[in-house]
């Protein structure tokens, strides 16, 4: 089916707007149906009224558009949602030689009472606040509907989450997280009582994932322009974050941290290109990383604490592919990541200070 979409050009925008074909089904008014993701919008209405997928992006439409324009940005705020999940599933399944299992993605998601501009990735179980949503087993990403204009770009456009390639992608780098690496042990614990928190390696995997899809490593460079790049918060993948600046046991700076782990996969990337290699290679190193990790050893405390581990997820680093071993370890050294210690070691080291005798 003809469809409109943004592609990721490696600017700071939304990409270049374009029309592709997309092996998608119209299942209802507001709700398309692909192999690998099912999206819909969950503030009703008949967004998809078209035969096709070709929508205007009506600058992301927002409170102050039109209904028309709204119409028409919520149609392809679903369309390129499902473009580019079906992208990021499919780059996974490629290099894990299977596929992932079904992602749902709802789009306009705890839109009432306030507006939410921003994503999440959700398993069954409790979380605070809890989701309105019957949450599928396999994992879930959930967009906002958009909450502020995107800052900074001059003309003004609504920053609608379905429309940002790069807010897809980080969500459903969760999802091939869970599948594989499993940072939070989840396969061990029942389905009804899964745990959605992150840790940082789960948010650095997602950004390097990123990343890797829009070919930059200033992942939020368009809605993010206005926060300078030094900034943890631009969450750019080019700066060089080291084990110096963690924060051990402070899951409120998990994106922070997982930066560091993200900028280290990205310079390693960098190497392994600058190397004459090739740079899906190495993605499918780290993929065959993260399976590794998650192989269940221990009990759900122990898995939890072992996975968390910059380390840890370092040495299968370093198994997976022998060739690139050196390069990738040399590349992490210069991040202070070690594939020995624990997450408190690896920053004292890097601080230069006396190594803890207590490990996180
Ligand atoms: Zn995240």
């Amino acid at each position: 089916m003809r469809a409109a979409v943004y592609l990721p050009d490696g600017g700071v925008g939304p990409g270049r707007l374009a029309e592709v074909e997309l092996a998608a089904q119209i299942a209802g008014p507001a709700e398309l149906a692909l192999a690998e993701v099912t999206v819909c919008d969950e503030r009703g209405g008949e967004p998809l009224h078209r035969p096709d997928l070709v929508y205007e992006p009506a600058a992301g439409g927002g409170p102050l558009a039109g209904a028309e324009a709204e119409r028409q940005a919520r149609a392809f705020g679903l369309t390129n949602a499902a473009y580019h999940a079906q992208r990021a599933l499919r780059f996974a399944a490629d290099l894990l030689g299977e596929p992932l299992p079904h992602l749902v993605v709802r789009v306009g998601a705890h839109s009432s009472p306030s507006r939410w501009g921003g994503g999440h990735y959700r398993l069954p179980g409790d979380v605070s606040p809890p989701e309105p949503y019957p949450v599928a087993p396999t994992g879930e990403v959930h967009l906002g509907g958009g909450r502020a204009f995107v800052p900074g770009t001059g003309a003004p456009y609504f920053n609608a989450p379905a429309h940002n390639a790069a807010i897809v992608y980080h969500e459903v780098g969760h999802h091939i997280c869970r599948h594989t690496a499993d940072f939070r042990a989840n396969r061990l614990r029942p389905p009804d009582d899964q745990h959605s928190g992150k840790v940082a390696l789960d948010e650095g995997t997602a950004d390097f994932l990123t990343a890797v899809l829009l070919g930059t490593p200033d992942i939020y460079g368009w809605h993010r322009r206005h926060i300078p790049h030094w900034d943890p918060r631009r969450r750019r993948l080019d700066a060089r974050w080291t084990m110096a600046f963690l924060r051990p046991r402070s899951s409120g700076h998990a994106h922070a941290n997982g930066t560091i782990w993200a900028s280290a996969l990205w310079t390693a990337r960098c190497r392994v290109l600058a190397d004459d290699g090739d740079g899906e290679r190495f993605d499918r190193m780290l993929l065959r990383a993260l399976s590794g990790l998650g192989r269940p050893e221990g009990t759900v405390a122990d898995e939890q604490d072992r996975r968390n581990r910059f380390s840890e997820l370092l040495r299968e680093l370093l198994a997976a592919d022998a060739a690139l071993a050196p390069t990738v370890r040399a590349a992490m050294a210069d991040h202070g990541i070690h594939p020995e210690g624990g997450n408190a070691e690896l920053r004292a080291r890097m601080r230069g200070t006396s190594t803890p005798a207590v490990t996180t």
